[in-house]
């Protein structure tokens, strides 16, 4: 990992190009969607991202499940520098 940036500067723009989610929230969302006619995964979601011991992980705190895990080695590969 070469940069890392964590604060609250809003003239990073959101580059996000695509989004992961909790498959029962997207379940039960769908479902809404049908009764109510609209329920967006983002509103819906109840989401924490945060720093593990060996990395980070994204999880869903309406379903207390793991949503993604991302395990980082603390060494650099010899082609980074
Ligand atoms: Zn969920």
């Amino acid at each position: 990992m070469r940069r890392v940036t964590v604060d609250g500067d809003s003239r990073i723009p959101n580059e996000i190009k695509g989004f992961y989610h909790c498959k029962k929230c997207i379940e039960e969302a769908t479902k809404i969607a049908a009764r109510a006619g609209s329920a967006s995964p983002r509103h819906y979601a109840k989401l924490e991202f945060g720093v593990t011991k060996s990395g980070f992980q994204l999880f869903c705190v309406r379903h207390e499940i793991n949503v993604m895990k991302i395990e980082i080695s603390l060494e650099e590969s010899p082609n980074e520098s």
